[in-house]
């Protein structure tokens, strides 16, 4: 017997002759749907054209999420976008200028895994279009020129090898010639494990430039956004002069899983959250993504750059 007609008829059982007769059977009990079977239902929306909120599972319409800057309308929740997306969201239009980007990663360790490290770097170069997990240049922000440097967490989760080491410190000895205020929005998953050591020195690298850039009088406004952690954390994302946060994004050095493993501690509420981090005192401010230009152009007005 099918469980979803919609009603169940049965052949009675003392048929005149002839004809049978059908009778109406007790009504079926209505099928409960499981939640999992209801979203699963949802999900088979073609993917594209609208998107179901990783938070509030409510589905957006893929233009309305564009819109609003990909955060959910419902919820606010931010979902991750890439560097060239940050780059529109963040600069005057037509004027960022592209600059470092014929850097491109090496293999000095012969490094390999399951796919050699060459290979891999290609795969995610011809997926993304990109060289590596950084993009930096000057732009102009409400008219306030400033060097700025995305990470990209499309390319190998945003982690930090030479090249994006490398990005950051041109940019920051750039910043400092031309006494330019500079912005740099982090994502990423940390040191790049394929270039071992090599990666590990970036954060010397990019922290001495910074404080160059400190002794020189310059501004640095650092942006964190979900997720920032490991060998970035560490190094140059919490060295700002002003540290703002997207809402609700993971920072920290260690993940919470390693971390309550280790301690063998339930974790507080929110925890290596913007907004927990802020009230520790090392987030300056949690700023949503619709005010984050207002936000910087105030902040440079501020420091009289
Ligand atoms: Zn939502």
């Amino acid at each position: 017997m099918s469980s979803n007609a919609p009603l169940e008829t049965t052949r009675s059982q003392d048929r005149s002759a002839g004809s049978p007769v059908i009778v109406d059977a007790k009504p079926a009990k209505p099928v409960q749907r499981t939640w999992a079977q209801v979203m699963e239902r949802k999900s088979s929306v073609p993917e594209g054209v609208w998107l179901r909120c990783d938070t509030c599972k409510t589905m957006v319409y893929r233009g309305n999420l564009e819109a609003n800057l990909h955060v959910c309308p419902d919820c606010g929740h931010h979902n991750r976008i890439s560097a060239q997306q940050r780059i529109a969201q963040l600069a005057d239009a037509g004027s960022f200028v592209e600059m470092f980007g014929n850097l491109a990663p090496a293999d000095p360790l012969k490094f390999k895994d399951l796919k050699s490290y060459p290979d891999r770097l290609l795969a995610e170069q011809v997926r993304t279009g990109n060289k590596d997990a950084v993009k930096a240049g000057t732009m102009f922000i409400k008219g306030r020129q400033a060097m700025v440097v995305c990470l990209d967490l499309t390319f190998m989760m945003g982690s930090m090898g030479s090249v994006v080491g490398e990005t950051i410190t041109r940019a920051i000895e750039l910043a400092t010639k031309d006494e330019l205020p500079l912005i740099i929005i982090s994502c990423s998953g940390g040191a790049r494990m394929q270039e071992s050591g090599l990666s590990l020195m970036q954060m010397a690298k990019t922290s001495a430039a910074l404080a160059r850039f400190d002794d020189a009088g310059g501004l640095f406004i650092s942006v964190l956004t979900d997720p920032t952690t490991g060998g970035v954390t560490a190094s140059f994302a919490m060295l700002g002069h002003v540290i703002l946060a997207e809402p609700n994004a993971l920072i920290g050095f260690a993940g919470p899983r390693v971390i309550q493993q280790t301690i063998r501690q339930e974790l507080p509420e929110g925890f290596q959250r913007s907004e927990f981090l802020r009230k520790a005192g090392m987030v300056d401010r949690v700023v949503p993504r619709s005010q984050l230009r207002t936000e910087l152009a105030r902040l440079i007005d501020f420091a009289g750059r």
